[in-house]
């Protein structure tokens, strides 16, 4: 693997709209900054299904989604310090970056100015295809790469990747803590995790799904509250109560709606990323100095604070382990809001 570029299995979608079929894919050989990793679990992310879709445009085929990566260190090219064989790694929505603007050095990579690369349908800085986790080998720089601590099982480690930083993120930035009241719209993926992670930090946690078929569920995982979003006295009994709202829908909702459940002053951050633009009656934001907000992802060294919080904190995702000849149907069942709470590909099986 150190001198030539290798072919490893993986999974891929050979063009927009195609079923995944097991395929191979090239992995550049180890260089001196680079480790192996031997992937040994990748989680199902809706951002895959958006993407394999072409939901978003642009995709680049045969694409290999995945980037929610956790495995084990199988080699390191001379100059890695970080690591060594056997280490327990992750990787998450982004290999690579420009490490010289303003976002980079500040350890915001995921909003690099140059434009950060992504651990699948991106192009690399030689402008070859990336391909992601469902597959058994990954090469990825040490500095893009995460320690997975001791304490959490690699299968639930690996939606914290996405899923886990995507909430934290957004929730320690709006100081999410005792005395404050936060919601979580959609039980999904991300959405179970922003329940957890809430919890942890000391939040009174409220979840808005569609419904009330998950309520058992989301009072597991730590909320204090469930109201169904398809009970329009929700919005009006909850209305001005709330300090901070994520919505994590992956379709497009009224967010002038949600905005109403804000008090003066509260902030609804965005993390779903619908296909589609919304259109937005701004007058809830200004009737109460309402923030609307967007948050993506994390930079390398967040990722790394979650993952040891979570680590700390007995945290990791809800998962259905499932084989790679599963992967079609198992994006049938999140496009259907049936996940509990995420997918999770043993990639032995691939
Ligand atoms: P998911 O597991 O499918 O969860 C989304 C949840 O949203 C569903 O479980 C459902 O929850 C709710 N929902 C779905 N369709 C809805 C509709 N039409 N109206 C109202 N609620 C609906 O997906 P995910 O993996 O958590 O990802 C969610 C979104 O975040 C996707 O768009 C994904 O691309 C995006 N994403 C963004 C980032 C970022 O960095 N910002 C990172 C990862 C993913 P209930 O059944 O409880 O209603
Ligand atoms: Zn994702
Ligand atoms: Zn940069």
């Amino acid at each position: 693997m150190t001198t030539n570029v290798t072919l490893v299995p993986a999974y891929a979608a050979p063009a927009a709209h195609a079923p995944l079929e097991r395929t191979t894919v090239p992995r550049r050989p180890v260089g001196e900054h680079d480790v192996l990793i031997e992937i040994k679990y990748a989680g199902i992310c809706h951002s895959d299904i958006h993407q394999a879709r072409d939901g978003w445009g642009e995709g680049i085929y045969p694409m290999v989604p995945g980037h929610e990566i956790a495995g084990v260190v199988a080699e390191v090219g001379p100059g890695v310090t970080r690591y060594k064989v056997g280490d327990r790694v992750g990787v998450g929505c982004f290999v690579d970056s420009c490490r010289e603007c303003a976002n980079c050095i500040e350890g915001l990579e995921q909003y690099c100015t140059g434009g950060s690369t992504g651990t699948y349908n991106a192009l690399d800085k030689n402008g070859e295809p990336t391909y992601g986790g469902y597959s058994t080998h990954v090469v990825v720089d040490e500095n893009y790469t995460l320690r997975i601590p001791e304490g959490i099982a690699l299968d639930e480690a690996a939606p914290l990747l996405c899923a886990g930083i995507t909430l934290y993120s957004p929730l320690a930035h709006w100081n999410a803590g005792p005395g404050k009241k936060v919601a979580i719209v959609g039980l999904g993926g991300l959405g179970h995790m922003g329940v957890k992670i809430a919890h942890a930090l000391g939040a009174e946690v409220t979840v808005l799904s569609q419904s009330l078929r998950k309520r058992e569920d989301g009072l597991k995982l730590g909320a204090d509250h469930y109201h169904a979003t398809s009970d329009p006295k929700t919005f009006t009994e909850l209305a001005g109560s709330f300090d901070l709202i994520i919505s994590t829908v992956s379709a497009p909702i009224d967010f002038a709606a949600y905005l109403g459940l804000l008090r003066t002053g509260g902030a609804l951050v965005n993390v779903g990323a619908p296909e589609e633009p919304i259109s937005l009656n701004l007058f809830p934001l200004m009737m109460g100095r309402k923030t609307l907000a967007g948050s993506a992802i994390g930079g390398i060294a967040e990722t790394q604070e979650m993952l040891d919080f979570c680590a700390e904190h007995g945290l990791g995702a809800e998962i259905e382990l499932i084989r790679a000849d599963q992967i079609n149907e198992a994006y049938e069942r999140v496009l259907a809001s049936d996940v509990r709470y995420r997918f999770v590909i043993d990639t032995s099986t691939i």
